[in-house]
């Protein structure tokens, strides 16, 4: 019997599985796909996100990725430009975007490096009881279609927003709706590497996020009805892509048009926003699986990241003691909805794209929002003594 097993080994379940080796547990991570490999998703990271990378041993690995350093940002308001450099703060002073593929095979290297195990290709099926229904371990199908199984003192499921472990656990949806919008990007060379941009016009929010191999995410999310030039477009999309970007954002789209486009367009809509019970007699949500916001807020990665760090406190101390199992699994949940509810609450309001000048309050008043937790990662206890262990 392993201690943990992780269901989903991408940044949410890599991270926790990697904190909780460090601490000294036996943990085995189990993914359905291949990986390393993409997922849907941009990858702005905030400064949140990047305090975790840093405080965990990692950001250097993500700067040696190739992953350009990004040191300013620029803001563009129907042609009005101001560029801002990232002052130092919570012992960071850059922001950085790595392709999916490279930070969550960065994480699961890491993860394995302090001891856990990884097994792709298999696929979480059912639960293990014990008699009293506590949660004891996990059934699976292997890649060639084997039944196994994996017994555990504590199960996590970082399985995503579709999570299918939060089914099998029984977990109830505290909060919950629907994004009005949707997103749509692809990936272009020839922009600038060292700053993010983001491009504000009525119902449009556009921007750039510039990545590893010399190319940059640009992206574009606008309520759904109005995105239909692109999501009708049939085998035209990425160029309705552009042609939309040129129209509604001159400033960003002129210089797409000019650049080379590498990858096909990719999109979401009307994305489920929730917060779910995440914790339960042998079991954990993690991740987008336990609480999911739409990208608009660009938040999801610095949410798994600090969510990681919270459950993998709460799992040591239970699996240290077992009484005290209850109380800090419920303390796990209350941090992560105390230090999300604003975040949570500014998605909502955003995604419903107000009028231009309530929209950059919201962003001003995220971006108060985004600080502060970046200083409260920063202060996060046991800093040394998850770096010593590791
Ligand atoms: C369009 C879009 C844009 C986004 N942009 C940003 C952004 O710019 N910045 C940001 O911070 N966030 C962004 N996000 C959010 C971010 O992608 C998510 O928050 C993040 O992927 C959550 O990570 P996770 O590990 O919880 O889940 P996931 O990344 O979804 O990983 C879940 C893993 O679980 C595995 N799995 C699922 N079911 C099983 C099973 N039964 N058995 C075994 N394995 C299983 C899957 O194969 C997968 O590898 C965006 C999301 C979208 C959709």
């Amino acid at each position: 019997m392993d201690d943990v097993v992780v269901v989903g080994a991408r940044c949410a379940g890599a991270a926790t599985a990697m904190l909780l080796a460090r601490m000294g547990h036996d943990v085995v991570m189990v993914d359905k796909a291949r990986l390393p490999s993409d997922t849907l998703s941009t990858h702005g990271l905030i400064r949140g996100g990047v305090v975790q990378l840093s405080r965990w041993g990692l950001l250097d690995r993500v700067l040696a990725s190739g992953a350009p350093a990004v040191t300013q940002v620029l803001f563009d308001r129907e042609g009005e430009t101001k560029v801002r450099r990232i002052k130092p703060r919570a012992g960071v002073d850059l922001l950085v975007a790595p392709r999916r593929q490279v930070l969550d095979s960065l994480l699961a290297d890491a993860a394995q490096e302090s001891g856990a195990t990884l097994r792709t290709g298999v696929t979480a099926t059912d639960l293990l009881r014990s008699d009293d229904g506590r949660v004891t371990g996990i059934v699976g199908r292997s890649a060639n279609g084997d039944r196994v199984e994996f017994p555990a003192r504590i199960v996590v499921g970082a399985d995503g927003r579709r999570s299918r472990m939060a089914e099998h656990f029984g977990a109830e949806t505290l909060e919950q709706f629907t994004s009005p919008s949707a997103a749509f990007y692809t990936y272009v060379t020839g922009l600038a590497p060292d700053t993010y941009e983001f491009h504000l016009a009525p119902d449009v929010f556009a921007g750039v996020f510039p990545t590893n191999d010399g190319e940059a995410c640009v992206w574009l999310i606008r309520p759904t009805s109005l995105l239909e030039p692109i999501s009708t477009a049939g085998a035209r999309r990425t160029a309705a892509f552009v042609d939309q970007l040129e129209l509604l954002v001159p400033n960003l789209g002129h210089r797409v048009r000019t650049d080379r486009i590498t990858a096909p367009l990719r999109g979401a809509a009307e994305l489920p926003n929730f917060r779910r019970q995440s914790h339960g007699p042998g079991w954990a949500l993690v991740g987008d699986a336990g609480h999911h916001r739409d990208p608009i807020t660009g938040h999801g990665i610095t949410d798994a990241f600090r969510d990681a760090e919270l459950l993998a406190t709460a799992i040591d101390h239970s699996l240290r003691d077992a009484t005290v199992e209850p109380a800090a699994m419920a303390s796990y949940q209350e941090i992560r909805d105390a230090m999300a509810g604003e975040v949570f609450d500014l998605t909502r309001a955003l995604t419903g794209f107000p009028p231009p000048e309530r929209f950059v309050e919201l962003q001003i008043q995220l971006s108060e929002a985004l600080e502060y937790e970046a200083d409260q990662l920063a202060s996060f206890p046991g800093r040394e003594a998850v770096s010593h262990a590791a």
